[in-house]
């Protein structure tokens, strides 16, 4: 019976003694014990009452017995929902009403500040503890380790994926088999994946890029990755020799520059760096090759779409750029209040349309009806455009573009000079509210090794390149920058934080 997620990424390991998991102890996960558990998932959820089409909500550690669950979902044709392992009993209370998830497996540690909130919205409570124990495996320990794979179609829901709530509330993305598959694939083929692949898995599983890019990639094409609980330095310089291929955030990268063991020599063996969820600084990709002779691939995606955009695997990788329209999706600039396609090179409104485009918002029909448009372009609310060559270029956030005295100013032109003034790490430009201009440019510092900035300096210095309405009003200096787990920038934060800088 078909279930072509499931066909394509768990079944067709059936029987295979080859390694799927490796862990930091050593010891590993071959594809058939993963799918012989996660056979015992799927029978223990039908146990538990469960349908196709029903969601199962899940707030767990990574481990293996994590991914089990996920792998237990698309068998059984329950759409999965993964939560961040930060989220507070109120956040999670939100997720398990919004989804209506029938069951909720947590950490034992939580299990008791989630009981009212199970109680409340009739959903089972079950655990499943980092190291594999709790209520669910005990019960699923009993059950036949084969499990008679659920019929489904490529339009079948397999996942609901909140975003990240960078700019607002989380919204429910839903995705189809299609969606998860046709991405997995072309990215598989793209970045060049084999059995032979060694993933470096430091990434969390709750999330697209740790589960839906990693993970699935590695299971399109049968590799085996080494599965790290969380971003561990000593731990990733230990295993790296033994690695081929590594995703990560931006942090990642600059974490791994800043130890002096990771060198050329340590990455010998590794034939891809793919970065991507947060902007990559062109001074780390190019500190990156200095050091290891690799360029890091950066790409660009999202919970709704999966990923859209690719440096290319040969070929240039363009620092500050996210490369070229993965084969099969459509990447479009438009302009945002009149919708119509903008020349090459102008900024507009960057829009999505392929199979891995979402089928919307769930229980949310006007925000699905403002983003994604009848004709199938989902408006991702990113802002860019295409140079010559047909890079992507992004230039920051809609909702974070700064209109001051009636004029449009992208931060990442300011942030860019910023950057590359003497002493400064990083930076972040945001706009506040200003009785005069609507909104004022506020620049945010992080110094190199907290070392004294001169602030004056630096404002005449980029002023020397800046239109005087893009100059920040205001230089302040912070000892980080608020970022979550995914190494996104907070922008809303620091926006809240000094709302009141010009009142
Ligand atoms: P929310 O939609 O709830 O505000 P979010 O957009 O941060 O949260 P995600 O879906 O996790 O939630 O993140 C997708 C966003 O991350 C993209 O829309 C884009 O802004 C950013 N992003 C991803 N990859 C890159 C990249 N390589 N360069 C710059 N930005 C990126
Ligand atoms: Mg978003």
């Amino acid at each position: 019976m078909p279930n072509p997620l499931y066909d394509n990424l768990f079944g067709k390991h059936q029987g295979k003694s080859t390694v799927f998991l490796q862990l930091p102890d050593g010891s590993t996960v071959t594809h058939d014990a993963f799918l012989k558990l996660s056979a015992q998932y799927a029978n223990l959820f039908v146990q538990l009452g469960l349908q196709p089409g029903d969601r199962v909500a899940v707030q767990i550690a990574k481990s293996p017995q994590a991914l089990g669950v996920y792998a237990a979902c698309v068998q059984a044709g329950i759409i999965f929902l993964p939560l961040n392992t930060a989220y507070t009993a109120d956040e999670v209370a939100y997720f398990a009403e919004n989804s209506g998830a029938r069951v909720l497996v947590c950490d034992q540690a939580r299990a008791q500040n989630l009981t009212p909130i199970a109680k409340a919205t009739g959903a089972i409570l079950e655990t499943l503890n980092a190291d594999g124990s709790g209520s669910f495996s005990a019960q699923a320990a009993a059950m036949p380790d084969t499990f008679s794979t659920v019929d489904r179609t490529a339009d079948d829901l397999a996942a609901f994926l909140y975003t990240s709530g960078t700019t607002g509330r989380s919204k429910g993305a839903m995705l189809t088999q299609e969606n998860l598959l046709s991405n997995a694939q072309v990215l598989a083929r793209e970045w060049r994946f084999s059995p032979d692949d060694v993933l470096l898995h430091a990434l969390p599983i709750f999330h697209t890029h740790g589960l839906f890019v990693a993970t699935n990639i590695t299971l399109v094409v049968g590799g085996k990755m080494l599965f790290m609980p969380k971003f561990d330095l000593d731990l990733i310089i230990d295993l790296m020799p033994q690695a081929t291929t590594m995703m990560g955030v931006p942090t990642f990268y600059t974490r791994l520059l800043g130890d002096p063991r990771f060198n050329r020599e340590l990455a010998r063996h590794m034939r891809l760096f793919v970065s991507g969820s947060a902007p990559l600084l062109a001074e780390t990709h190019i500190q990156f090759e200095k050091r290891t002779g690799h360029r890091i691939l950066e790409r660009y995606g999202m919970t709704e779409t999966n990923m859209n955009t690719s440096n290319p695997y040969e070929g240039e990788r363009r620092a500050g750029t996210v490369g070229f329209p993965l084969s099969g999706i459509e990447v479009r600039i438009t302009d945002s209040s009149s919708g119509e396609i903008l020349p090459q090179g102008d900024i507009g409104q960057i829009e999505v349309r392929g199979p891995n485009v979402f089928k919307g918002y769930w229980q949310m029909p006007e925000k699905t009806a403002e983003e994604l448009r009848e004709n199938g372009f989902f408006i991702t609310g990113d802002l860019g455009s295409f140079d010559q060559d047909g890079y992507l270029h992004i230039v920051g956030r809609n909702k974070d573009l700064i209109i001051s005295g009636g004029y449009n100013i992208y931060p990442k032109e300011i942030e860019l000079l910023l950057d590359d003034e003497a002493g400064v790490l990083e930076s972040a430009v945001i706009g506040v509210p200003h009785p005069d201009f609507g909104e004022a440019v506020v620049g945010i510092l992080v110094a190199e090794d907290n070392s004294d900035l001169d602030l004056d300096a630096i404002k005449s210095n980029i002023g020397k390149s800046l239109a005087r309405f893009k100059q920040p009003q205001k230089l302040i200096v912070l000892p980080e920058l608020p970022r979550n787990t995914m190494g996104k920038v907070q922008k809303k934060g620091l926006r809240e934080q000094f709302a009141d800088l010009f009142n």
